[in-house]
């Protein structure tokens, strides 16, 4: 029978032991230890069964069950301990509290997923999982963030493997009732809601969902309500589901509705309004049109509005590669627009937003990241190299400028240790150092650390994946149809003694997950080599349309399944935050092997490293930044890695022939003998070849281990990177924000005029004629050059703009490299708006030297010189 209605009813606790409901209503659970060792130990069955999900304990556990955890007195005091706990965590000050008065009092946090806990599976990848890690981040250090993304009735498809190895998706679908979330309701108890006008007198409405991050709330947009039609009712159907006009309307909910949501959730809470807004990817881009048109209704013209908007928006791209950036057709947007969705908005001047109107653009299009550039004052990219192909792939929006000088910053991702810390490895540090939590300040005493003790805690890491490996190995080939007769053999699958190599990620094509399979062979003698064998732990969905993803999967599962090599190689099928939290930990080793410079940041190979685990990477990402030669490998790029604009050296079959081989040297020379401790130690001769080690163990990797942990641990924390984002953009854009809005926004009114002045007057600005004095026919180091610059302004005032001479080095064909500025001074206004400046420049290197001069608009409004785009080079 199938039933027609559902619902879930919610357990009433007894009073000595209410505060288990806020413990497992509020997320903080699913990175605090003692939260799940108390729920754990309510019914240890119970939580299995209920996948480690709390409101769903409590909803299973009877009530006799509950009446006597009520009687029990000492677990009625740790719930109360605990309760007061919370509660302190919640209210008390934390690091943002001792701020100045210029960190903004609530800052708006949009992306299109979420991925917090595996109880809420509302992620599919890296971008959910930090963003996740954003929020419990800002939560420990008391960053007033409020989050909007969307709620999706089945979220992320679940992976099985057909018995031929091929992805099978299903669609699980969530009772939100029964998740850890509350509705947000009007004040008579009714949901409330917010509606976007669509085409043909249709609407989108959606419901409020809570979920509570600590001290963060997660505001989630959901479609599925009485009131919408069947077609809008679906929009909130799946994560990424459909395309064009589907995915349309999820971003229109997300960024138009999420501003909406955000307006509702002020009103009933009281909520101060947020004074910054962080859009994560282009998803959310719409948030900066719907802010548009609250000014506008307001009385403002489009400039002022936009000028309002942007100086309090921050951007965060998170791909490099122009394929993965979503795109719409004009007519699409124009057709949404039409239908009142900002009526006191310009259609026009919203189309214009998204316009490619840059070389190598494509006019019919509109692009969502590019309109999120637009509508940000500030913006990044997700790692240091990542921010430089950003400059470059943007570099079109600001024609005219060095790509160094494209307004794109880098704030480079992190991971919310708490989170991905194995509780065995912060056990260790409490019993060796007392410190409850590791904090960004605790992972210098690595090197304290006894190698013994290191090495029974990674083989302890090990042996727990090794088990969790058994169970999923066996439990996939049930899925695959082989019954228990058969499978006896995964009760063998690997060894807790044999180096572990873990590789857990999506599957785009320029992940490579098939790059250990570039020569079979030689990876089969690797596994099964006599004395430095390696097993391998392989997992990843590939996206449901990918249909080269999915075959990438079914050669790999193919290879695995050869009798001869499947207890040292696996793959896991169903990569989610639950496996990841075993995986992560037991790898010894954690492999990436990107197509540089494609992967914009990475963070798994940052999760192993906080747990000990050592990185195998191709330079790219976080790894181009953090490796230092001493905390893993770096598996050599084919093509060169210095500079982003990689000239296509190699094909991509060759080139994947020399990174694979370069990663079977590595594995067969270097990281196996280290693992295995065959190799001399590097103080072999300084300790005298009379004394030969005493023990067996590896000293050579564990002295690697604990500079990974010491070097990498407060490098790669979100912490780190939420300070970060406070202090280089948070602050920043809120003081600009503040600026704008003071006085009836009447710093925002003038940047508006003075930028419709200059726009309208720049096409006249003209270099006329530069002159040098002072230099002789040799000059020499130390010598000075007085540059004069003769410069027609047209309607434009000298105040207006700068007048600049860039110089430096040059190189053959006349290029400045790495240039250096020097301001010119207003010096003579010659009449008819043209004006002599003067500056002064030392000649500081030897070798072929260069200048030119340049003039840009400057006004105290602008976040950087490139900002509006416009300049004029001499
Ligand atoms: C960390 C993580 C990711 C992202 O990994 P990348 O290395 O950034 O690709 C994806 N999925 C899960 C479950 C994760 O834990």
């Amino acid at each position: 029978m199938k039933a027609i209605r559902r619902f879930t009813v919610r357990t009433v606790l007894p009073s000595s032991i209410a505060p288990l409901g806020r413990l497992a209503s509020n997320l903080r659970w699913s990175w605090h230890q003692p939260t799940l060792r108390l729920f754990e130990s309510l019914d240890p069955a119970a939580w299995r069964a209920s996948g480690g999900d709390p409101v769903k304990l409590l909803g299973t556990v009877s009530r006799e069950k509950l009446e006597s955890i009520a009687q029990d007195e000492h677990l009625v005091s740790v719930i109360s301990d605990l309760g007061a706990d919370l509660d302190r965590y919640l209210n008390e000050p934390r690091w943002y509290q001792g701020l100045g008065e210029d960190a903004p009092t609530s800052i708006a946090y949009f992306s299109p997923e979420y991925g917090i806990s595996a109880v809420l599976p509302q992620y599919s990848g890296g971008l959910g999982i930090l963003a996740g890690d954003h929020l419990k981040a800002a939560s420990d250090l008391g960053v007033p963030l409020v989050a909007v993304g969307l709620l999706y009735k089945a979220g992320y498809f679940k992976q099985a493997l057909s018995r031929d190895g091929w992805q099978l998706e299903t669609y699980p679908v969530l009772d939100p009732n029964g998740l850890p979330l509350t509705l947000l309701r009007e004040e008579d108890g009714t949901p409330a809601r917010i509606t976007l006008p669509l085409p043909d007198n249709r609407h989108l409405s959606a419901q409020i969902w809570r979920a509570d991050v600590g001290r963060v709330p997660l505001l989630l947009l959901d479609s599925d309500v009485i009131g919408n039609d069947d077609a809008a009712r679906g929009i909130t159907d799946r994560l990424y589901g459909g395309g064009g006009d589907h995915r349309l309307q999820q971003e229109l909910l997300l960024g138009m509705g999420g501003v909406k949501a955000l307006r509702v959730h002020q009103r009933l809470t009281g909520a101060p309004a947020a004074e910054v807004f962080h859009s994560n990817e282009g998803h959310a881009g719409f948030l900066g049109v719907e802010r548009i048109r609250e000014l506008m209704d307001q009385g403002m013209t489009w400039e002022e509005a936009l000028t309002v908007s942007r100086a309090s928006t921050v951007f965060t791209t998170h791909t490099p590669v122009p394929a993965g950036i979503d795109r719409f057709e004009q007519t699409q947007i124009r057709h949404f627009f039409t239908a009142g969705l900002a009526q006191s908005v310009p259609t026009d001047k919203i189309l214009s937003l998204g316009v490619e109107n840059y070389e190598g653009g494509d006019s019919t299009k509109f692009n969502m990241a590019v309109m999120g550039l637009r509508l940000a004052q500030r913006a990044n990219g997700v790692a240091k190299l990542h921010g430089e192909v950003s400059r470059e792939m943007f570099s079109g929006l600001w024609p005219g400028f060095d790509n160094s000088e494209v307004p794109i910053t880098s704030v480079t991702n992190g991971v919310h240790v708490p989170t991905w810390i194995d509780p065995e490895v912060t056990a260790l540090a409490s019993e060796k150092f007392g410190v409850a939590t590791v904090h960004d300040r605790d992972w210098g005493r690595a090197y304290e650390i006894d190698d013994k003790d290191l090495w029974d805690l990674r083989r302890k890491l090990r042996s727990n994946l090794v088990q969790d490996v058994r169970r999923r190995v066996k439990r996939a080939w049930r899925r695959r149809g082989a019954s228990d007769a058969e499978l006896a053999w995964t009760e063998n699958v690997l060894d807790p003694d044999v180096l572990t190599i873990g590789f857990a990620r999506r599957v785009p094509t320029y992940k490579r997950l098939t790059l250990m399979l570039r020569d079979p062979d030689r990876l089969k003698a690797l596994l099964l080599h006599p004395t430095h064998p390696i097993q391998v732990v392989v997992a990843g969905k590939s996206h449901p349309a990918d249909e080269q993803g999915k075959k990438m999967i079914q050669d790999l599962v193919r290879f695995t399944d050869d009798p001869e090599v499947r207890h040292r190689i696996v793959f896991l099928p169903n990569y989610d935050i639950a496996m990841a939290q075993t995986l992560f930990p037991g790898c010894d080793v954690w492999l990436n092997n990107p197509l540089r410079p494609l992967e914009a940041s990475g963070t798994s190979g940052m999760k192993s490293a906080i747990n000990g685990g050592l990185n195998l990477s191709i330079l790219d990402g976080w790894w181009d930044e953090m490796y230092d030669g001493n905390n893993g490998w770096a598996i050599p790029s084919a093509n060169p890695t210095k500079g982003t604009r990689t000239r296509e050296v190699y094909n991509a079959d060759q080139r994947d022939d020399i990174e694979a081989a370069a990663l079977y040297d590595l594995l067969e020379n270097s990281v196996g003998p280290m693992f295995y401790g065959t190799e001399p130690p590097a103080d072999a001769g300084a300790a005298g070849p009379s004394d030969p080690p005493t023990d067996s163990l590896p000293h050579e990797w564990l002295e690697m281990v604990k500079h990974t942990l010491a070097d990498l641990g407060p490098n790669v924390s979100a912490s780190r990177m939420l300070k970060d984002y406070v202090n280089r953009l948070y602050r920043p854009a809120s003081s600009s924000g503040r600026y704008m809005a003071a006085d009836g926004y009447t710093a925002a009114k003038d940047l508006a005029l003075w930028i419709a002045k200059v726009r309208d007057g720049w096409s006249t600005v003209q270099v006329e004629n530069v002159d040098s004095v002072g230099v002789s026919e040799n000059p020499q180091i130390g010598d000075s050059l007085t540059v004069q610059a003769y410069v027609s302004l047209g309607s434009l005032r000298p105040e207006d703009v700068s007048v600049e001479a860039a110089y430096g080095m040059v190189t053959e064909n006349d290029k400045i490299s790495e240039h250096r500025i020097q301001e010119l001074a207003p010096a003579e206004d010659l009449g008819s708006g043209r004006h002599l400046f003067r500056g002064t420049i030392r000649i500081e290197q030897a070798g072929p030297f260069g200048y030119t001069v340049r003039v840009l608009p400057t006004h105290s409004g602008l976040a950087s010189k490139a900002e509006l785009g416009l300049v004029v080079n001499a």
